[in-house]
């Protein structure tokens, strides 16, 4: 069996998830309609929204479905911008992190392109945290406003870094400015309590905490209004038309009980498996650099199941691939276009030139890790690493060569 490392990608269903789904979705019923069969799916949903709500910190009615992580976050960007210049129409512009997830990178780039939005990306430190002064600087440059909105990811998806989100709330609170963040690297693996952060959106997703993929939330705050990006049945407060997933929403509830119920101790458990990968490959591979907070000065500015490095004279790919071979999967965690590896934009935030962040791999781990992927992780990586590392070179002295023929 392979030995898994790639958790923050997609997490394995988890048991009472997976009874949940088999369950309900052999019964029939749209939440929707009113005789018996609808109404038993009716009090599924809102069984889950409850539960849900509850694992999260919300009122049940801040509990909007959606297909997943991205459409929660199309939902939060675009339904908030939309909603806030209407009210106002000096309000254009939207102060997002330049660390984000593509799912709210580029919808603020479409919203650039196709609705006149002005995006300010936020610069991050060494480590991935945001820069509060810089967002403190901007609001208070009499540029509130005309800020429609402001997002921040909750925890990095590639280097898990945790951002400051209660101290971006509290700024934004003085101006009266909505701040959406996606949550879907956070929730279920760290403490997210939405009505106690203050945020006006927060998204998340089932695959990332052992439900289904294909399902998520827009946690809605009550007060806050939204202009909807799909229409048709006015499902969901009327911000998120069409019929629910029962099964997949039932599923999800089941692993969002599930997670935050152990979080504690899980958490702990996880970070213990954590810390020891990234022991390993400090002994095992010296000139390798941790990205993202180091967990034993600051335990809490990392998620527990994330770790991140970059190999020098390694590409990314080249140790993702050798490491399959040797039978451990991980990742560079970033997503290349149409196949065509492209340097991570959280890395170059983060002030590494593009050579340095294509070396980058990131291993990270779940409910389902052990002491012994570590121990097949510790026995696989020196090869693995060398081979790339040689791959490397020959990459390096082979692009020098044809460089050097075409200067002849
Ligand atoms: N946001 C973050 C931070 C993610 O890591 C992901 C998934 O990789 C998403 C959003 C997208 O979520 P989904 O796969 O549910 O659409």
């Amino acid at each position: 069996m392979p030995v898994y490392l790639d958790h923050a990608a997609t997490t394995p269903i988890s048991a009472s998830a997976l009874a949940a789904l088999t369950t309900v979705i052999a019964r029939s019923g749209n939440p929707s309609s009113l005789h018996g069969a609808g109404r038993r799916a009716r009090a599924t949903v809102e069984q889950a929204r409850e539960t849900i709500a509850a694992a999260a910190g919300a009122h049940p009615t801040e509990v909007i479905f959606t297909s997943g992580g991205t459409e929660a976050d199309n939902l939060g960007v675009k339904g908030l911008f939309w909603s806030r210049r209407a009210a106002e129409p000096a309000r254009n512009r939207i102060l997002v992190s330049s660390v984000e997830h593509a799912a709210v990178q580029d919808t603020v780039e479409w919203l650039e392109k196709h609705e006149g939005a002005q995006a300010l990306w936020l610069p991050v430190d060494a480590d991935g945290t945001l820069d509060l002064a810089a967002l403190e600087a901007e609001l208070a440059d009499g540029g509130a406003d005309s800020v429609a909105l402001i997002s921040c990811m909750w925890a990095n998806n590639e280097v898990g870094t945790v951002e400051p989100i209660a101290e971006i709330v509290a700024l934004a609170d003085s101006y009266g400015i909505p701040v959406h963040s996606d949550a879907v690297q956070a929730f279920g693996s760290i403490d997210v309590h939405f009505r106690d952060s203050g945020l006006a959106a927060m998204s998340i997703s089932g695959h990332k905490i052992g439900g289904p993929v294909g399902v998520g939330a827009l946690l809605l705050g009550r007060a806050i209004t939204l202009t909807p990006v799909q229409h048709g049945g006015g499902q969901e407060r009327g911000v998120r038309s069409g019929t629910l997933d029962t099964a997949g929403i039932a599923a999800f509830a089941a692993a969002a009980q599930e997670v935050t119920q152990n979080l504690a101790a899980e958490s702990q458990r996880i970070a213990g498996l954590r810390d020891a990968v990234i022991a390993a490959v400090r002994e095992l591979v010296p000139d390798a650099v941790l990205r993202g907070v180091d967990p034993a000065q600051r335990p809490a500015g990392r998620l527990p199941g994330n770790a991140h490095f970059t190999f020098p004279g390694c590409e990314g790919d080249s140790l993702l691939f050798l490491l399959d071979m040797a039978g451990i999967e991980s990742s560079t965690g970033s997503a290349c276009t149409a196949g065509v590896p492209r340097p991570s934009h959280v890395l170059l935030a983060m002030g590494l030139d593009e050579d340095t962040a294509r070396g980058a791999q990131r291993f990270s781990l779940g409910h389902t890790s052990a002491p012994e992927d570590v121990e097949a992780f510790v026995k696989a990586l020196p090869n693995a690493h060398a081979r790339a590392k040689t791959a490397g070179m020959a990459a390096h002295v082979s692009s020098i060569e044809t460089a050097s023929t075409r200067d002849r």
